[in-house]
């Protein structure tokens, strides 16, 4: 396979974490659209929110996605990239899609346990077990439409990455 995999989902279900684990498994590059973002702003996405507001982070982000899709990567993608119906139909045509799916409560206890590690702003300014129930209601379906598979992002990482080869190779499993 030489196309792009895009791990897609919430803040917190584990794009960085299994989405690295799964390239090293693979032998293919590990890109971060938040890192790339950095990199070639040098802005952190609360920055860039600050300064240009959601719209303008979504369109950077949107181009950043294009800029560096191809190739044998795994791409990491922003929580928000599946807003954008264009986001969603490049990922699905230019590469393989994985959404890492876990439930409201498990993205919560997470954020919780490692605060720094997410630079995002709150989008609500509320609680974030309330703000992540909410976010995951709406963009659910979106998710499920960007995706070629939905894997239960609950299990460990090992298990994640186990899984979703079993999916990218049904054969050799
Ligand atoms: P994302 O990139 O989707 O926002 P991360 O990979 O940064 O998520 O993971 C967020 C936090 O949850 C990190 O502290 C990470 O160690 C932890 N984490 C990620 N995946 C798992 C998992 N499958 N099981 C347990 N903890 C996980
Ligand atoms: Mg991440």
């Amino acid at each position: 396979m030489t196309q792009p995999i895009y791990m897609v989902g919430a803040r917190g279900c584990g794009k960085t974490t299994v989405g690295q684990a799964l390239a090293l498994t693979l032998g293919y590059e590990f890109t971060d659209t938040d890192q790339m973002l950095l990199r070639a702003t040098g802005r952190s996405v609360a920055q860039i929110v600050e300064s240009e507001g959601w719209a303008g982070f979504r369109a950077k982000e949107s181009e950043m996605l294009r800029a560096v899709a191809g190739g044998r990567k795994v791409i990491a993608t922003g929580g928000g990239i599946v807003l954008a119906e264009a986001n969603r139909r490049f990922m699905r045509a230019s590469g393989t899609v994985i959404y890492l799916h876990a439930p409201a409560g498990v993205l919560a206890r997470r954020l919780e346990a490692f605060p720094e590690e997410d630079q995002r702003p709150s989008l609500t300014g509320r609680p974030i077990a309330e703000e992540i129930a909410e976010v995951l209601l709406a963009r659910e379906a979106l998710y499920q439409d960007a995706a070629h598979h939905v894997l239960d992002a609950s299990a460990s990482p090992e298990r994640v990455v186990s899984a979703i080869l079993r999916q990218l190779h049904p054969c050799a499993a």
